[in-house]
Formats: C-alpha cells, sequence, structure tokens
C-alpha cells in the first residue's frame, strides 16, 4: 500500500485515540460463563448476552455436537443451491412456532436478517418509521431500501403518529423498533405502537434481540410482556444472545413475508448458510425454553436482586426489570475508572460514555445472567459498593 494512503488511515486512528473512543479487547482464554479467564485470572463476567447461560450448557454443546458428527462442519453452500438441510428446516418452524407466526427465516445473524428484511419487502412507494435509538443493524438496513424514511425521537408516539398521518397515502408503511433497547435495557411501548399501526392499517416490525427467550413470562419476548403477542407483524432476532449465543439471526412473520424473503433477501440469496452446529445448538436450546421457564425465572430472580442489592446501596439505578441494568455515573472518566477498578477486584463490566449514550449520561452496563450464583451477584454488589466508596460515588 502506497505511504498517502496509510498515513490517511493512521490519522484516522489517531483521531479516534484522541477523541478517547478506542475500544480494546480483552482476551479470553475460556469458553463464554459466568466466571471466565482474563489476563490470566479467573473474573465474573457481568457484560455478556448470555442470558439464560446458554452458551456453554451442557444440553446445548450436546445439539451441537450431534449436528457436527451428523451433518457436517459446513455446507459451502447459499441456502438456495445446496445449503438448506433437515435440521435448518426444523430450526425455523420450531422458531415460528415458539414466537407464534406462521413461518420464519434463517439468516447468517440479526444484522443481516434486519439488512435483508427492508430491501426485499419495500420500495419507493413505501415508507419506514423508525424509533430514533434503533440498532445499527436497523438503521443500515433501512438505509438500503428505496422506501421513504421517517424518524422519531425514541418513544415519542405523537411523533410517530404525526409520521403516520404524513405517510398516509404511500402504499405501505412500516414501524420499525426494538423490542428492548441495548444501553438501559429499556422497553420499546409495543403495545401503544400496537394500537397505532392498528389504527394507521402500518405494519409493526420489532428487532426482540434483547428480549427473545426471556422477556414475557414464557420468554417470548416484549409483545408477551406487554400483552400484545400476536399483534407484532414482523419479528426480526438474533440466535447469539439468549437463545444459545453462537450466530445466527432471523424473521419471523406471515408465509407470504417469509416467502418473499427467500427469493430477494440479498443476505440469504447471497451468504453462506449457518453451519450445522449452530442450527443443532440452537434447537437444543430451544429445547430448554419449551420444556420448562426455570432459566428466565433464575435470570429475572437475578436481576431483581442485583437490582435491589445496588439501589440499597446507594447507586442511581433506573427503575425496571430487564436484566440489562445501568449504573448511571454521568462522567465518561469515571465510568471507565470504575470499570477498570471493578476488573480488579474480578468483576468483568464495561463503562458506556458518548457516543455510545448522550453526552453526560455515562455508565456503566450490567448484564445479568441465569448462569450467576446468588453468591456472585452479591459479590458484584459488594465490588461496586467498595469501589463506588473509593470514587467517592458512594458516601465512605
Ligand atoms: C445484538 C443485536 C443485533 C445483532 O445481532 P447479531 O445476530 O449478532 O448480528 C441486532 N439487533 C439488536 C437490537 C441487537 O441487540
Amino acid at each position: 500500500m502506497n505511504e498517502e494512503a496509510s498515513a490517511i488511515f493512521r490519522s484516522q486512528l489517531d483521531a479516534i485515540r484522541a477523541a478517547g473512543t478506542w475500544k480494546e479487547e480483552r482476551i479470553l482464554a475460556s469458553p463464554q460463563g459466568a466466571a471466565i479467564q482474563v489476563g490470566g485470572r479467573e473474573v465474573l463476567n457481568f457484560c455478556a448476552n448470555n442470558y439464560l447461560g446458554l452458551s456453554s450448557h451442557p444440553a446445548v454443546l450436546a445439539g451441537a455436537r450431534r449436528a457436527l458428527d451428523e451433518r457436517g462442519f459446513g455446507l459451502s453452500s447459499v441456502r438456495f443451491i445446496c445449503g438448506t438441510q433437515d435440521l435448518h428446516k426444523e430450526l425455523e418452524a420450531r422458531l415460528a412456532r415458539f414466537f407464534g407466526f406462521e413461518e420464519a427465516i434463517l439468516f447468517g445473524s440479526c444484522f443481516d436478517a434486519n439488512g435483508g428484511v427492508f430491501e426485499a419487502l419495500l420500495g419507493e412507494e413505501d415508507a419506514i418509521v423508525s424509533d430514533a435509538l434503533n440498532h445499527a443493524s436497523l438503521i443500515d438496513g433501512i438505509r438500503l431500501c428505496k422506501a421513504e424514511r421517517h424518524r422519531y425521537p425514541s418513544g415519542d408516539l405523537a411523533e410517530a403518529e404525526r409520521l403516520l398521518r404524513a405517510t398516509q397515502g404511500k402504499r405501505l408503511r412500516v414501524v420499525a423498533t426494538d423490542g428492548v433497547f441495548s444501553m438501559d435495557g429499556h422497553l420499546a411501548p409495543l403495545d401503544r405502537l400496537a394500537d397505532l399501526c392498528q389504527r394507521h392499517r402500518a405494519l409493526l416490525l420489532v428487532d426482540d434481540s434483547h428480549a427473545s427467550g426471556f422477556v414475557g413470562r414464557t420468554g417470548r419476548g416484549t409483545a408477551e410482556h406487554l400483552g400484545v403477542q400476536g399483534r407484532v407483524d414482523i419479528l426480526t432476532s438474533t440466535l447469539g444472545k439468549a437463545l444459545g449465543g453462537a450466530a445466527g439471526g432471523f424473521v419471523a412473520a406471515r408465509r407470504e413475508v417469509v416467502e418473499l424473503l427467500r427469493q430477494r433477501a440479498r443476505p440469504y440469496l447471497f451468504s453462506n448458510t449457518l453451519a450445522p452446529a449452530i442450527a443443532g445448538g440452537s434447537l437444543a436450546a430451544l429445547g430448554l425454553l419449551e420444556e420448562s421457564t426455570a432459566l428466565r425465572d433464575r435470570l429475572m430472580e437475578n436481576a431483581r436482586r442485583f437490582r435491589d442489592g445496588m439501589t440499597a446501596a446507594g447507586f442511581a439505578v433506573p427503575p425496571g426489570f430487564h436484566p440489562i441494568v445501568p449504573i448511571m455515573l454521568g462522567e465518561a472518566r469515571l465510568a471507565v475508572a470504575m470499570a477498570k477498578d471493578l476488573l480488579d477486584e474480578g468483576i468483568y463490566v464495561i463503562g458506556f460514555s458518548y457516543p455510545v449514550v448522550p453526552q453526560g449520561q455515562a455508565r456503566i452496563r450490567v448484564q445479568l445472567s441465569a448462569a450467576h450464583t446468588e453468591a456472585q451477584v452479591d459479590r458484584a454488589v459488594a465490588a461496586f459498593a467498595a469501589v463506588g466508596r473509593r470514587h467517592g460515588v458512594l458516601k465512605a
């Protein structure tokens, strides 16, 4: 590569460092779990999306191993050429049934699902109305499509309604939202959005990646929690969080929507099929969720225990029940320094600051798992209290 190009890239890297937004990667030398090996020692992990503790669960590993032995390492193909196995069809049918839709279609990731869903279904004659805090993959997917684009401030139903009125002349309108917003575990008002969409004959598309498998009494997600199961038209979600944690995503909807995606969604048509081991492991994960709600119940109890403990210790914890628990600190420097001290205490958490969250709202985002024991949750609270006192966040 020539020196001018090198200099251009290096100066951008310098700018990222100078802005204080450089992202370091810590290296794990163990499977994902409640306790992990980082930097030569064991620490408790409180920043994974391993909500149900399935990423290293024996039943999931057994399902993946069986698929690996019986169906091989990979398909070396996209789905429509020679990449569809019985396992993939079974997983699609099970996902559709679990979440209460006619059909489901697998993608390599939820990022790909969101990247393909809009362009395949909508065109110039349509409009999309989307929440301003939506995940990057929804934003990118919407950008890839020719439909008119509108955005409402997060959760602002009045503005969403104004936009639906303004787009009345369009063929189709789709309201797109995350089910749960990842920076603070806040839920989208799906009940009121479902009413709004019904009133304006718009479709409701929900990305429920931070809810599928554990939010709602039986883990069907945000719609179940808010009592509107059956009123979401298009569900997108990931297999990379609660539902096993390896990789993969899906869209669930009416048959004609899924069929159209199989014909047109570019990440489905032009990217390799999901590895058999992932399909097998994900089927085993779904099997666990169909059998019992024990894992999501355990997770919710851990989240409640941590939220109560932190609030009692004197930290600012916004109300809620979700296992994403933001500890609001304000200053970016403080969030980063506390996260570093917590790691020294054996608690692995990450500080988030601007531009990931609004200016002045830096926080440490804690994520609970069903894999945590009560004693581990209590250890985290105690470590937060000790570090919080050291930094003057709590009174000594
Ligand atoms: C994690 C996440 C994704 C990306 O999922 P992958 O399967 O890892 O690509 C998409 N949307 C939301 C809301 C997420 O939280």
